[in-house]
């Protein structure tokens, strides 16, 4: 794996105080090296956004906090949140450069809407201190992979994010394909693969099924192409619809976690056992959603992200909305990275019978069910919170019947402990943005 020009741009990019972390090797790497490294960055992130930054010098002042208070991670605390409302229609809030200095602005809604809010890169920030180290095993790609790029290319920062990592630092040859957008069709995107061949995609995992619906149009097997990964990112799912993916595709698919604002958060590896947190990346952690009190490894709660890379434009204490805990335990891969396990979002929950569900828990089940199509909604119903009406598709040669709604209601009731109504239909729609699986009726 080569990973081009990497040495000669690190060395010009960091902050004099972090060049000893730059030069190490990866063998060098260990988790005292990169709590030493944590601890130095969030001492010069702090000094940074006190002296050039109105934002979090009014949150700090409010506080009455100073820069010398931080000495160490075990200070992060006294930090206070950055809450997403505090970044909407506010676009230069976390600037520390010059406005000049911005080369690139990506857009974010969200998936709960609202005014909008605008990352801020300059050149600096967005490519050369994007180099995190000790996730080259994680990603596994190099020169002579071809990657198909299928994230949205305007307005998200996500395709580019990943065409500048495969293409600049891992040296791999990128297709542009998008998702969605002006010149993106499922249909061209599986020609494209059908002419060219990759080895990796990278993709929601409800747009791999809406790709293999139109490479099934064609006729055309997906498990014959060379694929060695598929990176899923953008939208969750549960462990069932993930394996349908690799069945459908013929190959693995790992998980990126990460969020617009706050950039890669997790990286899955082989073992599909939780997303490595990438430490030279990121500061993560998990904080009870009420009272904001940090909760202890394997506790359950909100996910909490600070970067590391992005001086110029630093987030510190970033609340995400997503749910869920992290294991310090090693991982049978050998990465010393902990890792973080997602348990939903907190926005998008499902409750029956005054019973909270993550969508992703009640889609494990239900994607087990083998006449279940992969397009579904849970539709909640106002003034009927008894029961959970569940609308699908049809798996594909299987006849809709009465008989067969009311057999996958019981043995959904039967996982999930909560009645189920089954309604069929010929076709939902296919998503031109982020998938929506809990709809109100
Ligand atoms: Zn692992």
């Amino acid at each position: 794996m080569e990973f081009l020009f990497e040495k000669q741009l690190r060395s010009i990019s960091r902050e004099p105080r972090l060049s000893r972390f730059s030069a190490m090797e990866e063998a060098d790497l260990s988790l005292p090296v990169m709590t030493e490294f944590q601890d130095e960055v969030l001492k010069i992130m702090v000094n940074r956004v006190y002296n050039h930054d109105t934002f979090y010098r009014r949150k700090m002042v409010e506080t009455g906090l100073k820069p010398e208070d931080i000495k160490s991670l075990a200070d992060l605390s006294k930090l206070p949140f950055t809450a997403k409302e505090d970044l909407r229609g506010n676009p230069w809030a976390l600037l520390t450069a010059d406005k000049k200095d911005v080369s690139l602005v990506s857009v974010s809604t969200g998936t709960t809407g609202g005014e909008e809010i605008y990352i801020m890169q300059t050149w600096k920030d967005c490519f050369i201190n994007e180099f995190a180290a000790g996730t080259k095993p994680l990603i596994n790609l190099g020169r002579g992979d071809i990657c198909i790029n299928a994230l949205p290319y305007e307005m998200s920062s996500a395709g580019l994010s990943f065409h500048k990592v495969f293409m600049d630092i891992c040296a791999a040859t990128v297709v542009s394909v998008g998702k969605g957008g002006a010149y993106s069709t499922p249909e061209k995107t599986v020609n494209v693969m059908r002419d060219l061949q990759p080895t990796v995609m990278i993709t929601t995992p409800s747009y791999a099924i809406t790709l293999a619906e139109a490479a099934a149009e064609i006729n055309f097997d997906l498990t014959g192409l060379p694929l060695k990964k598929i990176w899923l990112t953008g939208e969750g799912c549960s462990p069932a619809f993930r394996e349908r993916v690799e069945k459908i595709w013929g190959t693995k698919a790992n998980f990126f976690y990460g969020s617009l604002e706050a950039g890669v958060l997790g990286i899955e590896c082989d073992a599909h056992a939780g997303y490595h947190i990438p430490l030279s990346q990121v500061i993560l952690e998990i904080v009870d959603p009420q009272t904001g009190e940090v909760l202890e490894p394997g506790e359950i709660g909100e996910v909490v992200a600070t970067p590391l890379l992005h001086l110029d434009s630093p987030l510190i204490r970033y609340r995400t909305q997503d749910l869920g805990y992290i294991d310090p335990d090693p991982c049978s891969c050998g990465s010393f990275f902990p890792r973080f396990f997602m348990r939903g979002r907190l926005v998008d929950h499902v409750t029956v019978n005054e019973i909270d569900f993550s969508p992703f828990y009640l889609e494990e089940f239900l994607m087990r069910l083998p006449e279940v199509g992969n397009w579904y909604q849970f539709v909640v119903q106002p003034g009927n919170n008894e029961q959970l009406k569940i609308r699908t598709e049809p798996a594909p040669g299987v006849e809709p019947t009465p008989e067969l709604a009311e057999k996958l209601a019981s043995r959904m009731e039967f996982s999930i402990g909560i009645p189920c109504e089954f309604e069929f239909v010929t076709k939902l729609p296919r998503p031109g943005s982020k998938t929506v699986r809990v709809v109100r009726q």
